[in-house]
């Protein structure tokens, strides 16, 4: 068996960022990455002892190169760098499941720690055949349009809420409870390591119920922008994109990787 651990920074325990801020500008940045290596080890402990092969772990926060790479569980192997021609660098088929850690809400979300979709500063929403998406239903189907499932994810409980609309069927872990964007009540960044390993455990216990997530091809995307320069730029630059309000464009797509790519 092999698997995938996608590692975003803003949903581990005991992170908040501040205001106005993005959390690679946060104080908290530091403690994001090292609790960030303590939450994957806990997933790579239950993996390794459930039978893995292979495990490889995308560091995927901002522009990667986030994670103490010496520290991580030795048998683990690394997914790192940008530029590659679609998201979960070196997954195919043969994979048996992907994990989220570290994963947040999708912007829009009252409350969600961090909460934004790919970039804070630029997208209001995305939807994609008009349900509103974030990164982890994004990265979901990206996996599951390779037959490969999520079957387990660690976040924010705004986040769990969120993928158990798409990935009912994926064991979660909740790090903490969104009061604001950055305001949280905790669990102990030491108590959810055993959490993960448990949940990680229960993932592998039912893999018969995964299921591969996919969008209905083609796929419709509607990007709203938080500034309708956005907008403007993306309709006026790239004419399959067309402008349905100010603030808003849409296409079409093959599928959800020809949009990403
Ligand atoms: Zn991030």
């Amino acid at each position: 068996m092999k698997f995938i651990i996608g590692v975003d920074l803003e949903g581990v325990a005991c992170v908040v960022g501040a205001p106005d801020r993005t959390l690679t500008d946060s104080p908290d940045f530091e403690f994001a990455k090292k609790q960030a290596v303590r939450e994957v080890n806990a997933a790579a402990a239950a993996l390794f002892a459930g039978g893995a092969k292979q495990v490889i772990v995308w560091d995927n926060h901002g522009s990667s190169l986030n994670l103490a790479y010496e520290d991580i569980d030795r048998r683990c192997d690394f997914a790192i760098g940008v530029g590659g021609d679609r998201r979960w660098p070196g997954l195919d088929s043969s994979f048996t499941g992907v994990l989220f850690i570290g994963y947040h809400a999708m912007d829009n979300t009252a409350d969600g720690v961090l909460a934004h979709t790919f970039s804070s500063v630029s997208y209001q929403y995305v939807k994609v055949n008009g349900v509103e998406v974030g990164e982890m239903a994004i990265d979901s189907a990206v996996a599951g349009a390779l037959d490969v499932p999520l079957i387990f994810a660690a976040s924010d409980e705004k986040g769990i809420a969120e993928i158990g609309r798409f990935t009912p069927w994926a064991k979660t872990v909740v790090t903490k409870r969104g009061l604001g964007r950055n305001l949280a009540i905790s669990k102990h960044p030491l108590r959810v390591l055993n959490e993960i390993t448990e949940g990680v455990q229960a993932a592998l216990a039912n893999l018969d119920q995964m299921e591969p997530f996919c969008f209905n091809e083609p796929v419709t995307v509607e990007v709203r922008y938080k500034r309708l320069e956005g907008a403007e730029q993306t309709a006026r630059s790239h004419k399959r994109w067309t402008r349905i309000d100010p603030y808003t464009v849409k296409r079409e797509f093959g599928d959800i990787n020809a949009w990403l790519s």
